[in-house]
């Protein structure tokens, strides 16, 4: 997979950064089995740079996620879906993945680690656009398709990095639009952690 690189930038000092979507995946094993979750940016304070760092779901975004395989069917229906539900091999392992999921995320009480050197001092950076004040920033490709066919300029869509201060004191701004020509290639790649949250192996998904 090929893809291009983003630069990140301090507005207080001369710090940049790449920044490459990389197809990571994050694996636990645990006894009621495999559990998988992903890594988003963070600053690490031991690094003293962006790395990737552990993303964990909270328990209710667990269940969000699994809700429509628990929904309660109507008293009428009920008992026609419960029985599909026991012959659905699917359906079962969704309850296993679940459940392993849960009880995973419940043992899981050490914070969030860089995936780099280990260390929990790290900060999360959620890049949003500065002139939003909602928390809901995305940026909508209509919206930038049509601010450039109706007014003949592209829409200004940096983001900043708001609840993080560099260690200069300046803000970090990510550009997309700022893309300094290299391409890198990237594998699938699986990072397996243990319960507590430490790499114990990398490897390439085939
Ligand atoms: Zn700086
Ligand atoms: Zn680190």
């Amino acid at each position: 997979m090929s893809l291009d690189t983003t630069r990140i930038h301090c507005t207080g000092c001369d710090f940049e950064h790449f920044e490459t979507y990389k197809p990571i995946r994050l694996k636990c094993r645990t006894d009621l089995g495999v559990v998988s979750y992903y890594p988003t940016s963070g600053w690490c304070y031991q690094c003293n740079r962006i790395t990737d760092v552990e993303a964990l779901p909270s328990l209710e975004e667990i269940q969000r996620h699994y809700a429509r395989f628990y929904r309660v069917p109507s008293p009428e229906t009920g008992w026609i879906k419960r029985l599909i539900q026991r012959f659905d091999k699917k359906y079962q392992q969704k309850c296993r993945e679940l459940e392993a999921e849960l009880a995973w995320r419940k043992a899981r009480s050490a914070p969030p680690h860089c995936l780099k050197c280990g260390s929990a001092d790290i900060a999360p950076l959620k890049f949003t656009d500065p002139n939003q004040q909602t928390a809901d920033s995305d940026v909508d490709d209509w919206d930038i398709l049509t601010a450039l066919e109706y007014e003949g300029t592209p829409r200004d869509r940096r983001t900043v990095a708001k609840d993080f201060l560099h260690t200069c004191g300046g803000q970090l701004v990510h550009d997309p639009d700022d893309k300094p020509g290299s391409r890198y290639f990237w594998s699938e790649q699986v990072i397996w952690l243990d319960s507590y949250g430490a790499v114990v192996n990398q490897e390439n998904e085939k």
